[in-house]
């Protein structure tokens, strides 16, 4: 509303659409794609495609006929940040029953600058893992790029994502892990995905499906769950029992922590240790939950914040639609995923567990610090 009724036109939502266009004619550049939880939820809406249609796959596809050279998948990275947030939160958990104050999650950057201009004296509670976006970035210019012989400023590293706060998150200086540049250098926005798509003059119901690159598109269930309010939390603790315990739990034993508004809190008992959870989404109510935090009210160990209701499938990027709430039926297709997925647990993609071996060592090890942890 403020960009369309702004008199003087100062106001208005950013294009980065040239810049993908500029990259794509030059030579010299190599071209990866990364593509959001949520955006596969809202890909299709604005451009008219059934439910049916607009799959993961021809997703994949229209970005391979846009002209990238690598299309992968931001559901991998948030495998990798799982991987190192249940590992922080288990290796945080008895500084956090002593202070009273529980670790944040962190992947969402408006929360982030919401927690740190805010309530700067618990913004040393947040996570230190960087979102899945700037995980995948550190990983392209580093892993990748050894794996092509090439140097990482040969590679433009292009995100789609459902939110405009990526764009800032991109530009942090400190997000840039090789010295090279930013690890993510242009973020599009759903919308931007669809505006790109209809510029180019791509039918994306004419086109076969395909499968997304490899190796940094493999993801289970746990990773597709971040797109939705409570995701990060139910992802993070299937791994942490497993690192506890060296057992699976059920998928579906964290179900108190999906979905809805206002806060939803539950208790869960790991390997003998009470684990307090708090989600939240939409930052009025994350206001109401800090303060009462703060005031000592409420007590948890482990509390998942997204700024936007419902999470990222009603980010600021995804299509808007006046009147009509699409947040409950795009978190429904998550959810969908999750169970489709032949692997549920981020512990378990045979990708991230070569990550592991090949180039980072260990979960929190020296070089994971240095690639996929901020200060
Ligand atoms: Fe971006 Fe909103 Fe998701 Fe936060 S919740 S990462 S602001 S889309």
């Amino acid at each position: 509303q403020c960009i369309s009724h702004c008199p003087t036109g100062a106001l208005r939502e950013r294009n980065d659409i040239p810049k993908v266009f500029d990259i794509l004619a030059d030579p010299e550049k190599i071209t990866i794609v990364q593509i959001a939880p949520a955006v596969r939820t809202a890909w299709g809406e604005s451009l008219g495609l059934p439910e049916d249609v607009a799959t993961e796959k021809r997703m994949a596809a229209a970005l391979k006929q846009v002209g990238f050279d690598y299309v992968f998948d931001t559901n991998f990275a948030a495998d990798l940040t799982i991987m190192e947030e249940a590992n922080e939160l288990l290796k945080r958990l008895p500084e956090i029953k002593e202070s009273g104050l529980p670790m944040f999650t962190s992947c969402c950057p408006a929360w982030v600058r919401f927690m740190k201009s805010q309530y700067p004296q618990a913004a040393g509670r947040l996570s230190t893992a960087k979102s899945p976006q700037q995980m995948f970035g550190a990983v392209a210019k580093t892993y990748f790029a050894q794996k092509l012989n090439v140097s990482p400023d040969k590679i433009c590293c292009i995100s789609v994502m459902p939110c405009v706060a990526k764009k800032g998150e991109a530009a942090i200086p400190a997000m840039d892990v090789t010295g090279t540049g930013p690890d993510v250098d242009i973020v599009l926005t759903t919308r931007e995905l669809t505006r790109l798509i209809t510029a180019e003059h791509i039918k994306p119901e004419l086109l076969e499906e395909v499968e997304f690159d490899s190796p940094l598109s493999e993801n289970t269930g746990a990773g597709v769950l971040f797109g939705t309010t409570g995701g990060v939390m139910e992802a993070a603790l299937r791994t942490a029992v497993f690192a506890l315990t060296g057992n699976n739990p059920d998928p579906k034993g964290f179900g108190e922590v999906r979905g809805g508004e206002g806060q939803k809190e539950a208790v869960y008992f790991v390997d003998g240790t009470m684990v307090r959870t708090c989600t939240v989404s939409g930052l009025k109510n994350a206001r109401l939950l800090m303060d009462d935090i703060m005031e000592k009210r409420k007590d948890y160990d482990f509390v998942e914040v997204m700024a936007c209701p419902g999470g990222c499938v009603g980010g600021g990027g995804q299509p808007i639609w006046e009147d009509v709430k699409m947040t409950p039926q795009r978190s429904a297709k998550l959810y969908e995923l999750d169970e489709e997925r032949s692997l549920r647990y981020s512990h378990e993609n045979p990708t991230i567990q070569r990550l592991y071996e090949e180039f980072l060592g260990e979960p929190l090890s020296e070089k994971s610090h240095h690639l996929l942890h901020t200060n």
